[in-house]
């Protein structure tokens, strides 16, 4: 918009500058703030936000979040083909119903693959690091999950070691999920 504008005014003061005169500024002087909206702002700019927007009104599955509250980890499974799917959905991928079933997801698994963040943290992660993120494999659920993996030095980590889902506020009020290394 601003280059339209900016364009608009040059080029024509270039060619013709005593016929086309230049657009008057008042229309966008003129226009007024929009009023401000009572909305919960993540810290963050908003594209710099990794985690979901959670509540009712700004997601279809605000079910899976309310259940990480209560300490529950779920996924929606389709009752047509019974699909399970990861991450939850809204929709079945095959069959395209919309009368989805919650369904309870193993809280043990192994850890498939990980690597360690040691530097070049995204922004709003330069405190954690180093840390863990990777690949679980759930007990007993054709289902790979990535996540923060926790409670364990990076550089302890081996590749099947077991985890536990973890439910975990976010400084906002807002729950996600990581797994924790066993002791
Ligand atoms: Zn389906």
């Amino acid at each position: 918009m601003a280059a339209t504008r900016a364009r608009r005014r040059t080029i024509p003061q270039l060619l013709t500058p005593s016929v086309v005169p230049e657009a008057p500024p008042t229309a966008v002087a003129n226009v007024e703030p929009a009023p401000a909206k009572p909305v919960r702002a993540p810290k963050l700019p908003f594209l710099l936000d990794f985690f979901p927007l959670e509540t009712p009104d700004q997601t279809r599955l605000s079910a899976f979040y309310d259940a990480l509250r209560r300490g529950k980890f779920r996924t929606t499974r389709c009752p047509n083909d019974h699909q399970l799917h990861w991450p939850p959905r809204v929709a079945c991928p095959k069959c395209h119903t919309e009368t989805l079933e919650w369904v309870e997801l193993p809280t043990k698994g192994r850890i498939y693959a990980f690597s360690a963040v040691l530097a070049g943290a995204p922004l709003g992660m330069e405190a954690d690091v180093p840390f863990v993120v990777g690949l679980v494999d759930l007990d007993g659920a054709p289902l790979r999950l990535f996540g923060r993996i926790v409670g364990r030095s990076w550089d302890a980590c081996k590749i099947g070691d077991p985890v536990r889902f973890e439910p975990f506020e976010h400084d906002d009020g807002r729950f996600f999920y990581r797994f924790r290394v066993e002791p």
